[in-house]
């Protein structure tokens, strides 16, 4: 059995007085938060340099760190996984060429405030811009730390139309801003809303609160959100050493709950760029019984360019972990497409040639082998919903494979323009 290390808060002088129950109070927390240089001072070593740094840094952007966050700190270690995620840096003032504001196109891509319609089955809503913590790696930092404010009920009862209307829609994901700063009230208006929804088989919340701010899953909230099954939560955490006895117990009240609970993480500097961080991680995930999810590739967001590492570090952590430990623990790394493309994942190269009579792998150890294929390659298919077409229609690439379609073309190419062709039509 691992113990796990309860944070220990007491010992900051900042914190002595603090009481159990101020300090098991989300809303306490929150209140609490540490917003500028001279309360951080108090619960960790500044230098001259640093100070300075923060200064020129906070002029343009809000920091705010949970005091339970906090306490997780590193005192005077810079390089701590914990700090680098909490304390502004001063390179987030300079922006690399790739920069973009939305990389990811979400705003561009809403035609109603907070919800993006990119998959053509599931809606990502932003319920919220406010967060318990502002990450120093948000993707979204355009809109979380800035506005602060939760989505208008206006906006939301839209966002509910636009689902009720669309009825290919089965999957809402609610996101921000971290949907656990709402109150429990809140938080079921929304849920109750969607959950109406004949259409809408599955919510998802996505919430950073079992990292940053444990106390916040409470047995009031889970036993508000089982009411509305089958709902899933996705966290996360980015380094073992959030796995702490406060985060575990709040992962476990949610798996009691039947909530299962999934991690996002994002590959970041210095914080879990390395394959045995990684590993350590998925395994202390699954033992709070959280399934690592995605890993994603640091987005193209302005003021992160200092967080990110290669994509060939993504590949080589799934390979580090491929095979040599459980495939439960193994999660999927993404590079989400700028211009709104959506996740694309990567993985290392396990094909490594064929003839039509065999496909050459190799397995994780280097061992190469090969599968002969059946006499018979051709698959036909007989069942119920191909024959009724029934649960389709397929996109994209999937199209070319039935054929469907001949060929996919973008529509300013050259050649098209000269010939007068307009694919469109
Ligand atoms: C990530 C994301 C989703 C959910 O993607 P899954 O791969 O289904 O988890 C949905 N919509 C948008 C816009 C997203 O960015
Ligand atoms: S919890 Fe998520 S949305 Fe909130 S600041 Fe952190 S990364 Fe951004």
């Amino acid at each position: 059995m691992t113990e796990y290390s309860t944070v220990s808060y007491r010992e900051i002088p900042l914190f002595k007085d603090v009481t159990e129950a101020q300090w098991n109070d989300w809303h306490w927390q929150m209140r609490n938060a540490i917003a500028d240089i001279g309360t951080l001072g108090e619960v960790l070593d500044i230098d001259e340099k640093e100070h300075e740094d923060l200064e020129k840094t906070l002029a343009k952007f809000k920091m705010a760190i949970t005091p339970y966050y906090a306490a997780l700190m590193d005192k005077s270690y810079k390089l701590c996984s914990v700090r680098l995620q909490a304390i502004p840096r001063v390179e987030e003032l300079s922006n690399d060429v790739s920069d973009m504001a939305d990389p990811l196109h979400e705003d561009v891509d809403s035609s109603i405030p907070g919800l993006t319609h990119r998959y053509p089955d599931r809606v990502l809503l932003l319920v919220t811009d406010i967060c318990s913590m502002n990450c120093r790696h948000c993707t979204r930092r355009r809109i979380v730390g800035q506005e602060d404010s939760h989505l208008s009920k206006e906006n939301i009862q839209r966002a509910v139309e636009y689902v009720r209307e669309h009825r290919e829609i089965r999957d809402v994901l609610l996101s921000g801003g971290d949907p656990f700063t709402l109150s429990d009230g809140s938080l079921e208006t929304i849920v109750a809303a969607f959950r109406e929804i004949p259409h809408v088989e599955i919510i998802r919340i996505g919430t950073r609160t079992p990292v940053v701010m444990p106390m916040r899953v409470t047995d009031d909230l889970v036993n508000m959100l089982k009411k509305y099954h089958p709902i899933y939560v996705n966290t996360h955490f980015n380094h073992y050493s959030e796995v702490t006895q406060e985060a575990k117990e709040a992962c476990e009240k949610m798996a009691d709950a039947g909530i299962p609970v999934g991690n996002q993480s994002v590959l970041l500097r210095d914080v879990n760029d390395c394959p045995r961080i990684m590993k350590k991680l998925v395994h202390e995930l699954l033992k709070i019984r959280v399934k690592p999810y995605y890993i994603y590739q640091c987005d193209l967001s302005k003021g992160i360019s200092h967080f990110r590492v290669s994509v060939a570090k993504g590949i080589e952590i799934i390979e580090s972990l491929r095979g040599h430990t459980t495939g439960m623990a193994v999660p999927t790394y993404v590079v989400d497409a700028p211009g709104g493309g959506g996740k694309i994942p990567l993985m290392p190269n396990y094909l490594l040639s064929h003839s039509d009579k065999r496909y050459v792998l190799r397995n994780y150890e280097g061992v190469i082998t090969t599968y002969t294929q059946p006499s018979n390659i051709f698959s036909e298919c007989w069942c119920e919903l191909c024959k009724n077409d029934e649960y389709g229609p397929l996109d994209g690439v999937a199209k070319l494979l039935n054929g469907e379609k001949l060929s996919l073309e973008p529509t300013d190419l050259a050649r098209l323009q000269r010939n007068g062709l307009n694919p469109q039509e």
